[in-house]
């Protein structure tokens, strides 16, 4: 096995009743576990099984892009929530959104708009863009990682991450996600890196796929 499977940060039953344990555990358990079980399939003998997992994602199309990049998404969206979670965000993410969004409550509104806006299945994300905040969303498994941004925060949007506790109703689920789930703990620590990391060594490598969207 190449590729493995991450633990969820915490117990199946911590975040209900928000994210109920039945969400989490076909959604981790059968949902993530399933993109790692092909992507070690899809790359078994061939040199791909060696490469960590960005190097794989920035480097790969297809079937096996689609794999690496779930299991990215998956591994970084579970930490994006905790028990007790919601509220505001301190510091400087708090002072960069008020720059970026001129609120949190703006900010909140169009999260909650690309979440709730993205046709079909993807995710929606907080992502540093050239130093500032920016929204956007993107389709599939498609991430900001392709668009030489750092993800700071993100919400999945595949109808397999609310269908279950909410049906069909993803609105409800995006609130619920802002008002009792996300971990701005995590946010704050991705923005901090991202500020160390060395970003003149980085270029514009990735055009923009059909179905992304950078917002504000
Ligand atoms: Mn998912």
């Amino acid at each position: 096995m190449s590729f493995g499977l991450s633990s969820l940060p915490y117990e199946l039953t911590a975040l209900a009743p928000h994210m109920s344990a039945e969400t989490l555990e076909i959604h981790h358990g059968r949902h993530h576990k399933s993109y790692v079980d092909t992507l070690n399939k899809l790359v078994e003998g061939k040199p791909e099984a060696g490469q960590d997992l960005e190097t794989l994602i920035v480097s790969s199309e297809g079937a096996i892009f689609n794999n690496a990049a779930q299991i990215w998404n998956h591994d970084f969206f579970w930490k994006c929530m905790k028990p007790r979670g919601g509220g505001r965000p301190d510091g400087r993410l708090a002072e960069m959104m008020t720059e970026a969004f001129g609120s949190f409550d703006r900010f909140a509104s169009e999260f909650s708009e690309a979440a709730v806006g993205q046709f079909g299945s993807g995710w929606a994300w907080l992502v540093l863009n050239k130093g500032k905040l920016a929204i956007r969303k993107t389709a599939d498994a498609d991430l900001p990682l392709r668009y030489d941004e750092q993800a700071l925060l993100t919400i999945d949007v595949w109808e397999h991450a609310y269908y279950i506790d909410h049906r069909n109703l993803r609105p409800r689920y995006v609130k619920t996600f802002l008002g009792n789930l996300v971990n701005w703990d995590f946010a704050l620590e991705n923005l901090n890196r991202a500020s160390q990391a060395d970003r003149a060594s980085r270029t514009d490598r990735w055009p923009q796929a059909a179905g992304s969207q950078l917002i504000a």
